[in-house]
């Protein structure tokens, strides 16, 4: 165990997917340790390197949280179940639970994905007793499924891709990769409610500034353009 690395916390880690860099989330406690979604498939060995990179052997996962079925975020979710000693547990949205068990096909395309067993259907607002408390946030929009996940003791959302950055900069979502833009906005006006410090975007990293006035901006800005 790393000495300059706290009991508690949760870390971004950055990862390369094929031409771009995806961040899935790490966070962990005395007991467990919590990945928020694996990338595409084959990439088991890079997020064994990148765990490791933290301190952290795979062998240590204890839970893996599905921010949503697209294929950038479940896509080594069947290798890493694999890979485990401890049968890691699977969470994800009751929404999303239909697709990650392979009962009925991908929203984009018509595959289905490898049948995987979630342990866990979580809820709106329930709060996971993971890395000192981590609240669901349901956010669909992008997808019918999507949620984020608010990391109480240190006030950071996990968006998934509910959310989007660039250079440190929160931005809405991604236009043409999410489904439902009414939804997805609703669901961005929703954060509001929440004191956040910090905002991990799966495709755009951290922003740690001005996130009030940037989520209060998005959600005007397309009120107004909409009358
Ligand atoms: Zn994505």
């Amino acid at each position: 165990m790393s000495m300059s690395r706290p009991n508690t916390g949760i870390k971004a880690i950055e990862m390369q997917m094929g031409s771009f860099i995806v961040y899935p989330t790490l966070l962990w406690d005395e007991q467990n340790l919590v990945l928020v979604d694996t990338g595409i498939p084959g990439q088991l060995d890079k997020i064994r390197r990148l765990l490791e990179a933290e301190g952290f052997g795979i062998d240590q996962l204890t839970h893996i949280i599905i921010t949503h079925q697209d294929s950038d975020h479940i896509g080594s979710l069947p290798e890493l179940i694999q890979a485990s000693v401890e049968e890691v547990k699977v969470l994800a949205h009751e929404e999303a639970v239909p697709y990650l068990t392979g009962a009925i096909p991908l929203i984009r395309g018509t595959t289905f994905a490898p049948s995987v067993h979630v342990h866990t259907a979580l809820k709106d607002r329930d709060i996971l007793p993971l890395a000192g408390g981590i609240q669901v946030v349901f956010t669909p929009g992008h997808t019918p499924d999507h949620m984020s996940l608010y990391h109480i003791p240190t006030q950071t959302l996990i968006a998934g891709d509910a959310l989007n950055a660039k250079d440190g900069k929160l931005l809405s979502f991604n236009d043409y990769y999410t489904l439902d833009h009414p939804t997805a906005l609703k669901s961005i006006a929703k954060l509001l409610e929440l004191d956040i410090k910090k905002v991990i975007t799966y495709h755009g990293n951290e922003v740690t500034h001005g996130i009030k006035e940037s989520l209060l901006k998005i959600v005007n800005a397309t009120i107004n353009t909409s009358l």
